[in-house]
């Protein structure tokens, strides 16, 4: 199950990262760019309406757009996850798309940004050259010097018209005003990783596998667990690991996590669960043994200064007192 969106500028290689994993996951690329361009070459009424937009750079209306995806994700190939290429391209499409998504029970995983420099994008834009048979997508700087030609099947390539110079400059700027705020969107929504976008073809795809399997870890689902050495390290009357993972989280996250791995390395998981108890048990009665009065009043003041020593230190308190 992969149901992803592809955010990126024109040129950043949504289409070949979506075709990449597409053959390995087996979820359909469902490209609005292809659906459209495919209708424009059917010669269907809505294609006449979208072809002067497209070749201007400019967006197709969104009823269009919608109607397409709409169609598109209702197919049986769609069933178990999509990677939906160059849709939504504004906030109103991102609405309606949440909406279609609701409606059919597919809620989006993860919104994959591609980031890509502008000069690249213009680079590549303006070389990309494509064989109307086979579909693949050169590009002129890669190409032997002269060749015009298809490798797999010697067919004439062809330029985009929405590739020529003076329209890709339209493209950028639609991108910017329309799809960007997009990145925002998606980042309040918890679903937005970013990938970098430039490099070799390979190295672009691991990133874009490993971002789009990477699971979301909730906050409230984050607890740092700590070797009953570093408990006792830091602090000796740390008795209860909530209270000490709440209060000392800041320190925790100092802790070097290359330490913490060796250390659990060392020990079986279960014997190392096992032991922490133990382990607690015995510094927590040697810290009561310990704990005098003047301790105990100092606690109050010092727990305004340092929060976390507060959290570690009620739970001795309250234990002693039983
Ligand atoms: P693409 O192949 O994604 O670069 O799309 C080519 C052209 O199709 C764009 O420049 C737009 O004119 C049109 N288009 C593709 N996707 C959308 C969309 N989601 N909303 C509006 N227009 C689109």
């Amino acid at each position: 199950m992969m149901r992803i969106v592809l955010l990126g500028a024109p040129g950043s290689g949504k289409g070949t990262q979506a075709q990449r994993l597409m053959g390995k996951y087996g979820v359909p690329q469902v490209s609005s760019g292809d659906l459209l361009r495919d209708a424009v070459a059917r010669g269907t009424e809505l294609g006449k309406q979208a072809k002067s937009v497209m070749d201007a750079g400019q967006l197709v209306s969104d009823d269009i757009v919608l109607g397409l995806i709409r169609e598109r994700l209702s197919r049986a190939d769609a069933a178990n996850g999509f990677i939906l290429d160059g849709f939504p391209r504004n906030i109103d499409q991102a609405n309606s798309l949440n909406a279609l998504l609701e409606e059919i029970g597919q809620p989006l995983d993860a919104v994959l940004l591609l980031d890509v420099r502008n000069e690249t994008l213009m680079q590549r834009l303006a070389g990309r050259r494509i064989c109307p048979k086979c579909g693949t997508v050169y590009n002129i700087h890669s190409l032997p010097a002269g060749a015009t030609t298809c490798e797999k099947d010697g067919t004439e390539l062809y330029q985009r018209p929405d590739d020529k110079e003076e329209v890709i400059g339209k493209r950028l700027a639609v991108y910017d005003q329309q799809t960007k705020p997009l990145i925002e969107h998606y980042s309040k929504l918890g679903l937005l990783r970013k990938v970098a976008g430039e490099g070799e073809l390979e190295e672009v795809s691991e990133r874009m596998e490993a971002a789009a399997l990477a699971k979301p870890v909730p906050a409230s689902k984050v607890k740092v667990t700590k070797t009953p050495a570093q408990a006792k390290r830091k602090n000796p009357a740390v008795k209860s690991a909530k209270p000490a993972a709440k209060g000392a989280s800041k320190a925790a996250s100092k802790a070097k996590s290359s330490k913490a791995k060796t250390k659990t390395k060392s020990k079986p998981k279960s014997a190392a669960k096992s032991k922490a108890p133990a382990a607690k048990g015995k510094a927590a009665r040697k810290s009561a043994k310990k704990s005098s009065k003047a301790a105990a009043r100092s606690t109050k003041k010092a727990a305004r200064k340092a929060p976390a020593k507060k959290a570690a230190r009620r739970p001795t308190k309250a234990r002693k007192k039983k």
